[in-house]
């Protein structure tokens, strides 16, 4: 990641020419979504998804002192009827991943009021020892695994394996769990956290500054997925939030870059009633955003002032467009 020092100098440069934060245009109907994952009590390992908390405490207090920090469906519903009105730059707050690290860090939402929205991986969050969970986990390891063609040929179809794995009883889908654990693979960082359980997550929920949405079921890439296989990521995932009284209108693409999801995501989420959904691609939101590509960005491990305002200024619009993302 040695793009990780010159995006800073990026966003705080640009903020400094007056570019990023909108000098030289209205606060009013345009919102940037910005994008936390995984948090540090000490030191960052990885720089692009971790964030200090000593360094999220001094984000948050520099964004409740200059920006507008909203709710993010009625900002985005506010937004889509160009009603939307702000004298400061107004932000949007994600977490994604459900982490546990994500329990460290709603005190310090609390202690400024922000409000922030955090997209569950529902089926990884439920662990194996639920039907779902075990589900999830093993369409994550076959996501994973790098020759199944070779290791698992009689699964190399994708619609083959869905149907396999959701016509198994517990006992025999723990059994081919095994198999696939032991393929060769290359293991995501998600995989390696350790995530909060779907009633701890409840329980954020009660908060009312906290909104739960979907982050899918099992956080494969959904442009890779068969059409049912695809469907019951939206809708199963969906059917957990519902019961977590968590809000399903609004998801956030697994990985989200540009080729992670397509046309046909685009039309099941809209088939499940699915209103918004958030890539990864840093764009400002404006009213002619289209609902189904919302951009975010990403807030990296630094707390310098110029940074933060560059960042909530939605500066990285530029270093995404220049590098074609
Ligand atoms: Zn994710």
């Amino acid at each position: 990641m040695g793009h990780i020092k010159t995006r800073r100098k990026f966003s705080s440069i640009l903020n400094k020419l007056g570019v990023a934060p909108p000098v030289f245009k209205s606060n009013s109907n345009r919102i940037v979504a910005i994008d936390y994952h995984y948090f540090s009590r000490t030191r960052v390992n990885l720089e692009d998804l971790e964030v200090a908390l000593s360094v999220l405490d001094k984000q948050l207090k520099i964004i409740s002192t200059q920006c507008n920090a909203q709710e993010t469906l009625y900002a985005l519903n506010m937004l889509k009827k160009e009603e939307h009105n702000s004298d400061r730059p107004c932000v949007i707050i994600s977490i994604d991943d459900a982490d546990q690290t994500v329990s460290e860090a709603v005190p310090y939402f609390v202690k400024y009021r922000i409000p922030l929205i955090l997209f569950v991986p529902v089926g990884l969050c439920l662990g194996i020892g639920q039907l779902d969970g075990l589900r999830s986990k093993c369409f994550s390891l076959y996501h994973e695994s790098n020759n199944i063609s070779k290791s698992l040929p009689e699964f190399a179809n994708k619609n083959i394996f869905f149907e396999k794995i959701m016509s198994l009883n517990y006992t025999n889908l723990k059994s081919l769990y095994y198999e696939l654990m032991n393929l060769p693979r290359d293991i995501s960082v998600i995989l390696q956290r350790n995530l909060l359980s779907l009633s701890k997550i409840q329980s954020l929920n009660e908060n009312p500054l906290i909104t739960i949405s979907s982050h899918s079921m099992s956080h494969c890439v959904m442009a890779d997925l068969p059409e049912s296989w695809m469907n019951w990521e939206i809708y199963q995932s969906n059917k957990y939030i519902k019961e977590l009284n968590g809000n399903t209108e609004i998801f956030a693409y697994p990985y989200g870059y540009k080729k992670s999801y397509n046309e046909l995501t685009k039309s099941l989420l809209k088939k499940n009633g699915v209103k918004y959904a958030f890539s990864t691609s840093s764009r400002v939101l404006t009213p002619s955003t289209q609902n189904y590509n919302l951009g975010r960005i990403s807030m990296l491990n630094f707390m310098d002032k110029s940074y933060v305002m560059g960042t909530a200024g939605g500066a990285f619009e530029y270093w995404d467009r220049i590098l074609g993302r």
